[in-house]
């Protein structure tokens, strides 16, 4: 199972991805995640990336892509992977597709997580007061989905267009969402 989650901010892609990771037997892998644990490591892709996260801009393609790369030539990811947070603009999945097809293997779904703007920000700044993440300040979050929407939104017109995109609702128990993704992509 190869899989790309799309979705706002706060639509809940990385508690999906955890939940469906463990029950498909495969790996999740999260850019945001991967970058967090560099700024906190402050190595030198951490140090790249931390101001661009800080503001709720997209770190530079060149740096995000060559991570994922290197994370794609993993031996954990043969029997497949979920991406959370990539791609997360069209020239990102246009470089996704070349990986893929250097690496001999295809996409199966592109699963897009929908939620209302309103409540995607509630959750957020819900998720700022219990977590205290750098970026989930309100100024950031406005930012984060602008960017989502100017950027990521248009990768579902992509993947429509190649015949990947699944939607999924994502409002509802977490529980809920997960069986409506696994009913959705295994119909396929
Ligand atoms: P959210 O989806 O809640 O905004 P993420 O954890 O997915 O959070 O991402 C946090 C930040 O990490 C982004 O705002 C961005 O700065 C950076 N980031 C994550 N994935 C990418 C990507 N594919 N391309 C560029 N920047 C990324």
């Amino acid at each position: 199972m190869r899989i790309v989650l799309l979705g706002p901010p706060g639509a809940g892609k990385g508690t999906q991805a955890a939940r469906l990771a463990e029950q498909w037997g495969i790996p999740a892998i999260s850019t945001g995640d991967i970058f967090r644990a560099n700024v906190k490591g402050e190595t030198p892709l951490g140090l790249k990336a931390k101001s661009y996260m800080d503001a709720g801009e997209l770190v530079p393609d060149e740096v995000t892509n060559a991570m994922v790369r290197d994370r794609l030539a993993q031996d954990d990811v043969a029997p497949g992977f979920l991406l959370d947070g990539y791609p997360r603009n069209p020239e990102q999945a246009v470089e996704l597709d070349g990986m893929m097809k250097d690496l001999r293997i295809e996409l199966d779904a592109a699963v897009e997580i929908t939620a209302d703007f309103d409540v995607v920000t509630e959750r957020l700044l819900g998720r700022a007061a219990e977590q205290g993440r750098a970026d989930d300040t309100e100024d950031v979050i406005r930012r984060r989905l602008e960017v989502y929407a100017e950027s990521t939104a248009p990768l579902t017109a992509y993947y429509e267009g190649s015949g990947h995109l699944v939607r999924v609702d994502g409002i509802g128990a977490v529980p809920e969402v997960t069986d409506r993704i696994v009913a959705a992509v295994e119909s396929r």
